[in-house]
């Protein structure tokens, strides 16, 4: 074959690069254009004419005019053209949106610089589809931060390869350049007690193929525990080899920490309805025993020798009845007399009475809230309330210490309610009372409500002042929070919900006198109750007092009893629980019937039934255990009123 002539030669390359996909400009060491390709004259809307009359001075002009300004003094960087030995890379930015790279490059002849050759390449689309993948990752880190789930993906070629999102660091409480991705580097920060746990899950998870969804405990580096939930999703190759895991974190210990507390309620919920129905029978029986002792006094001469043996009878029932009483408060089934008082005055009285009743060692102090605090509540519940608050304080100073009670008014957020079962939002009168005593540990703290709960020893603690004052702020729609340490005190909080915009009850029942002379009367009295220990104790106790007494053992015989009498029925004094209609069917039924009926109702427990609005000035409540004497003042006092 001839050699090609030097003509063809030339051509052969001209075609090539018209040929090639990239745009090419080769201009020598005096700036002059030696050579432009079809595409480098597309690329720039150029013509062979404006190269052939303007030379590379054109050129980098028209490129001025075609690029935005992103690229700065790029273009213009004389150098570039004249600088024989150096390369550069770059990437031009077009103003209608082409992204073109850039290279520049001696142009050698042998080892003899003779020029510069540049090349263009429209790379748009490949920086498009980075971008919008950047812009992809961005939106889904994005929406990982709102949902608080980070992802993370484990390589289980061998490497310990781990790779975390940006949520996931910050679940983990590590920053990108403190974790340095591997397994281990996980399974540090994976709580001690947990890591067994979760090495099993992932290894069940890739040698028998089950679920990777686990609850365990994280420790951040800054010491906090924090509860997580990771699920995670194998990928297998082609023959069944698991060779990564995917999954996501989310950290849950807002949720562990609710589910905590309304297991924590619900559990209160049922020792209170156990303790409850205890109490309720324990009552009945100690108003019998209570009762027939006292009758029993009132026949003794007072030197008969059995006095001291029936006051002895005596006493010991209505310390069990105190007991009882505890209980009842606790299972919210005391019989409360709730009025609107003002929080800041109880706390001032009884704060003068603490400072006698705690000795000289424990100095009492308050910081009340410049406002009137009006809260519905039983005072007299409250102040026993402070009372045993106060005790506990102190014995947590045995060797002296300092209590304060402060009040104030504080908003409740939607924040603090989320995470505070079951209180709502909204504002609330607080009571701190605070020692500066030994404190508690976690574990005593989650269980001090509980009725029986003590760690004093015995014969000093009955564990029922907590509870007493749990169910007693329950009762009252409140809520009672305990914050303690070891050795760094104890403070109670009692939140009160305002009394404005309350229904305030029927005005509470006068406070109780002692009447020395015994209260007779000529009335008739309709007298319903199921348990006969108790009816013939109050048939007995009324028996010489001048009433005439219609007994009944039901709510149905007692409304029989009632059709049958001919004649005014005055009162209506019935047990609040009885089998088949209670006594507060009943009541409400007759106090219809007769416009001029009172009504006592005796219960150690209120129902949901006995809503404080259905306590009007006619219907009165007498707590269970009572003795005669407080039942015939009682009958007297709902007679005369
Ligand atoms: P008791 O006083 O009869 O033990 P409580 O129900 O009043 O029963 O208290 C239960 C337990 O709660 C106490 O035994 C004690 O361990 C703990 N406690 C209560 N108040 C405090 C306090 N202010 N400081 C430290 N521990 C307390
Ligand atoms: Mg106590």
């Amino acid at each position: 074959m001839d050699r090609p002539t030097l003509e063809e030669t030339i051509a052969l390359l001209e075609a090539t690069l018209d040929a090639t996909h990239d745009a090419i400009l080769v201009v020598d060491l005096k700036r002059r254009v030696i050579h432009s390709n079809r595409q480098f004259l597309e690329m720039f809307r150029l013509t062979r004419e404006d190269i052939d009359a303007g030379g590379l001075d054109a050129v980098l002009r028209r490129m001025s005019e075609e690029l935005d300004d992103r690229n700065g003094t790029l273009v213009a960087t004389q150098d570039l053209w004249t600088d024989p030995a150096s390369r550069r890379l770059d990437v031009l930015r077009f103003k209608d949106g082409r992204i073109i790279e850039r290279y520049v490059a001696p142009h050698q002849i042998g080892s003899r610089v003779v020029g510069r050759v540049a090349s263009f390449r429209d790379v748009g689309s490949t920086v498009r589809t980075a971008e919008s993948l950047e812009q992809h990752r961005a939106f889904l880190e994005q929406a990982q931060t709102v949902a608080h789930i980070g992802s993370w993906v484990a390589e289980l070629d061998g490497s310990g390869n781990v790779g975390w999102s940006a949520e996931t660091h910050r679940i983990f409480g590590v920053p990108a350049g403190q974790f340095d991705g591997t397994s281990e580097a996980f399974f540090e920060l994976v709580h001690t007690d947990d890591r067994e746990a979760v090495r099993a899950a992932g290894a069940a998870a890739i040698e028998r193929d089950r679920a990777f969804d686990i609850e365990h405990r994280i420790v951040r580096p800054d010491g906090s525990v924090r509860w997580v939930q990771e699920c995670g999703s194998l990928q297998r190759d082609a023959t069944g080899n698991a060779v990564r895991m995917i999954g996501t974190v989310q950290d849950i210990t807002e949720r562990r920490q609710l589910e905590d507390q309304l297991r924590q309620a619900q559990k209160m919920e049922a020792i209170g309805r156990l303790a409850g129905g205890i109490a309720h029978d324990l009552n009945n029986a100690l108003t019998t025993m209570a009762g027939y002792a006292e009758l029993a006094l009132g026949e003794l001469q007072s030197d008969h020798v059995a006095r001291a043996d029936v006051e002895e009878i005596r006493r010991a029932a209505e310390r069990a009845g105190s007991v009882t009483r505890q209980l009842l408060a606790f299972s919210r089934k005391q019989l409360l007399q709730p009025r609107v008082f003002n929080l800041n005055g109880t706390v001032a009285a009884i704060s003068r009475l603490l400072s006698r009743l705690l000795g000289p060692d424990v100095r009492v102090q308050t910081a009340l809230a410049d406002a009137q605090l009006d809260v519905l509540g039983d005072p007299g519940q409250i102040e026993q309330a402070i009372i045993n608050l106060a005790v506990n304080a102190r014995d947590a100073m045995p060797a002296g210490g300092q209590l304060t009670m402060s009040t104030a008014i504080e908003p409740v957020d939607d924040e603090y309610a989320r995470t505070h079962l079951p209180i709502t939002p909204g504002t609330f009168i607080v009571l701190r009372v605070a020692d500066t005593g030994h404190g508690m540990s976690r574990e005593t703290q989650a269980r001090v409500f509980e009725p029986f709960f003590t760690t004093k020893d015995a014969g000093k603690g009955t564990g029922l002042g907590l509870s007493m004052v749990y169910g007693t702020m329950k009762q009252i729609g409140g809520f009672i929070f305990v914050d303690s340490e070891l050795g760094r005190g104890t403070t109670f909080r009692l939140l009160f919900p305002p009394a404005a915009g309350q229904e305030a009850p029927a005005e509470g029942l006068p406070p109780a006198q002692a009447r020395t002379e015994r209260p007779r009367g000529h009335e008739t009295l309709l007298i319903a109750e199921d348990e006969p220990a108790v009816r013939n104790l109050v048939a007995s106790a009324l028996r010489n007092d001048g009433y005439k007494l219609l007994l009944a053992a039901s709510a149905d015989e007692a409304l029989a009893i009632a059709d049958a009498h001919r004649g005014a029925i005055d009162l209506l004094l019935t047990d609040a629980m009885m089998p088949g209609r209670t006594g507060v069917e009943l009541a409400a039924i007759l106090v219809d019937r007769y416009p001029h009926l009172r009504v006592i109702i005796m219960s150690g427990y209120t129902e949901e039934t006995l809503s404080l609005s259905e306590r009007t000035t006619r219907v009165a409540m007498l707590q269970k255990p009572f003795t005669p004497r407080d039942l015939r003042r009682r009958i007297r006092e709902a007679i005369d009123r």
